[in-house]
Formats: structure tokens, sequence, C-alpha cells
């Protein structure tokens, strides 16, 4: 079979568009909620040379597959299903399959992410009807192939690697005068990438969205901003689209909410830190963790190469003194007020090159509320009390910030 007919024949279906219109703007709860077909098991056959994967549906939907590379990754998107696999599923692989991960990337449509072992060629990819007593079924065929044969594959199928079936952010334009400045606070992660995992299970995602609803509240409280969100809900949003959401809407600040974890053999890290961004770590630590928080749209399946830049490198350069001023200045308060309710990790002010940082206009810092890893700092961060308090510092440092704005820009 030719490359090209190879392509024609994994996809199968482009059956994203028709529902992504449909709930646009809305909050939509990822849960099993009802009416979604549910992918309720999963099995991998094969050896090294030919691996098969197996998804169990309640009923027959729609598939596009393809492959990505650097990691070696075949991707499956599909219209929104409720996954209820066994919990473990996907941790371990087989032949050609090294582990894979699911889950929601925009309203309407979920993903299958597979890491490979090695350069694989798409040999089938389809959907069936239930029949036989067998339920409905995904299944994708793989075969080794050599690295050449794969990138030749994927340029000829560059088309359908674009990450523009991912959910783009809504703009939201104001036109009813509201001159409060725009507060953004960007829970991180979403949807298919979890983040990082408690011991217990819990996910970095779900720590991040609580603090950040909770914060949200606390600010609009005060009434002296308007607070938007990169994300509401168990969504995932590219790091690029986190980025575009602020700018787009002339964020005056922009607060990305994050919770990191350590291997134990890195020690026990511990305490709240707040990042900004810097072409240069300002050490190791600050380093590793940008470099795992910018593989998010690696693990979502979107390729960062194919993200086209928003800004040519000379505004970024001019601009992005006067911002990276403001964001110091901001993550400084930020690190004053939680210093006297939270524990701190012992050096709490870090740099390194996060993308989620590099609006070249919109001061921005990265807060990290503690190490997941650590059992204590788990509890704290879990808790209401904790939440509450660091979340009220929060808004004392916005105010304390933008009082320091004004100050500075009276004649
Ligand atoms: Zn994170």
């Amino acid at each position: 079979m030719s490359v090209r007919a190879a392509r024609l024949a994994f996809v199968i279906a482009a059956a994203l568009p028709a529902i992504f219109g449909a709930g646009q703007g809305m909050l939509v709860s990822t849960a099993s909620a009802s009416g979604f077909p549910v992918a309720t098991d999963v099995r991998l056959g094969g050896d090294a040379e030919q691996t098969r994967f197996v998804v169990d549906l309640s009923r027959r939907v729609g598939i596009n597959a393809f492959i990505l590379a650097d990691p070696y990754r075949v991707v499956i998107d599909l219209p929104q299903v409720a996954f209820q696999f066994p919990r473990k599923a996907g941790q371990q692989g087989r032949g050609l399959i090294k582990a894979f991960r699911y889950g929601l990337v925009m309203l309407g449509g979920s993903r299958i992410v597979i890491d490979l072992k090695g350069p694989a060629r798409i040999e089938k990819a389809f959907s069936l009807e239930a029949a036989q007593g067998q339920p409905a079924r995904l299944v994708l065929d793989l075969v080794a192939t050599d690295r050449e044969s794969f990138m030749r594959t994927l340029a000829l199928d560059g088309r359908v690697a674009r990450p523009d079936s991912v959910r783009r952010v809504e703009k939201v334009v104001r036109s009813d005068g509201d001159t409060r400045p725009v507060i953004v606070i960007d829970p991180g992660h979403g949807g298919i990438d979890e983040g990082t995992h408690a011991a217990n299970g819990v996910t970095e995602k779900a720590i991040v969205l609580e603090f950040s609803k909770r914060l949200r509240g606390r600010l609009e409280k005060t009434g002296k901003y308007r607070i938007l969100m990169t994300r509401s809900d168990d969504q995932y949003v590219t790091l690029a689209d986190r980025v575009r959401f602020a700018r787009t809407n002339k964020a005056a600040l922009f607060i990305s909410v994050h919770a990191d974890a350590l291997p134990r053999s890195e020690g026990d890290a511990r305490g709240a830190s707040i990042y900004t961004l810097s072409d240069t770590a300002s050490d190791a630590e600050a380093a590793r963790l940008a470099d795992k928080e910018n593989r998010a749209d690696v693990i979502a399946g979107v390729d960062l190469s194919s993200e086209p830049n928003d800004v040519a490198d000379i505004l970024i350069d001019l601009a992005q003194r006067e911002t990276k001023a403001f964001s110091m200045q901001f993550a400084r308060t930020l690190s004053g007020e939680l210093k006297s309710v939270a524990r701190l990790h012992k050096k709490p002010l870090k740099s390194a090159g996060f993308r989620v940082l590099k609006s070249p206009d919109v001061p921005s810092v990265l807060l990290e509320l503690g190490y997941v890893s650590n059992r204590s700092d788990l509890k704290q961060i879990t808790s209401d009390a904790w939440q509450t308090r660091t979340s009220e510092a929060v808004v004392e440092a916005v105010r304390t910030y933008f009082l320091t704005q004004l100050a500075g820009a009276a004649p």
C-alpha cells in the first residue's frame, strides 16, 4: 500500500467540526454525562512487529488517527466519549505501544494519545458497529517501520497534525465600558493532560482548578477587577492558547496555577514557589520544572513545532523588558504576602523559560502551590482552610500590585 493510500485509509471520519459548535462557551462537565458514547474497555495484542489496539464502545463513533514524531506517537481523535477504562489502563504497553493516555481535548472532542516504542505505521484504523454479541469497537493496527518512512508519512500527513482541531479559548471583548483591569487566572493542565499525580491518585489538574475557582471568587468579591479563566472545567487548552487568551483580552495580569511533584530520588522539597519568565533558568529545579510544564502540548498530542509564532521576536524583546519588570514586581509582592499564610519553598522566587509566561505585553507569573509529592504539602494545598487563606493572600498581593501601578502612572 502506498503512503498516500495509507493516509486515506486511516482518515476515517472528521467527526469533530460537526459537534464543535454545539456547546461553545458553555461549561460542559466531563463526567460521563448521559448521551455520550462510553468507552468501556481497552485491549492490546500482538508483538513488536505488529500491534493491535482495541477499544470497546457503547456505540460506534467516527475516528481520525494520525502520527506525530519526537517522541513517536499515534493520536486518535474521536467525538466526546466517556472513558470508563480500568483504573490503570494506559500505564503499561505491549508490542509497539509503550503507554497511552486519553481524555477530553475540547468541547465535544476526546483523544487517545499512544506513545510508541519506535517508528510505526498505521496499517488500519477503523470503527465497527456492534455485531454478533460483540460491542462496537475502535481498532488500530500498527506495524513496525523505520524512521525514514515514518517521517515521510508524517510530512505527507502534516495537515491533520495541526492543532486546529483543539479548542480555541473564546475571545471575550467587552463593549460596555467596563474599564476595570482584567486578570486572567490560568489553572494548569486539564482534560487529557492531568499534570502530576499525588500518591493517593489526586491530580494536579483538579487541585489547581479548585484553587483557581476559589481565587476567582475572592477577586470578584472585591469588585475591582474583571476575572477571566483560561479554563473553568476539566478541559485541555494548549499553552499557546492560554497566552493568546490573555493577550486577546488585554489582561493586566496573568496568574498560572500549578502544583509540582518530585520523584522520591530528588529529595523531599516542599512549599510554594513563584516563577517568572527568563531565558536562562535560575537553577536546575526551575529548568526541570519548565521543561516538564512545556511538555503539556506533547502530552495532549499537539505538536509544538506546528504552532505559529504570533509575534515577531523583535517586538517581544522590546515589550518584554517592561513586562518582565512588572512580572517581577508582582512576584515579589506575592511572595511577601504568601510568606505569612503558607509555607514557602526555601527559595520561593525563581525563573525559567515557561511557554505559558511568554506574553510580551502581559505581566505573568506561575504560582506553584506546593508539592503533591510531599505528604504534608498535599494535605495543606487540598484543604479548605489553606486554600482560603492562600487565595486571600493572592488577593492582597493583587491589590498592592495595582496600587503601585497606579502610583507609578501618576504624573
Ligand atoms: Zn503543572
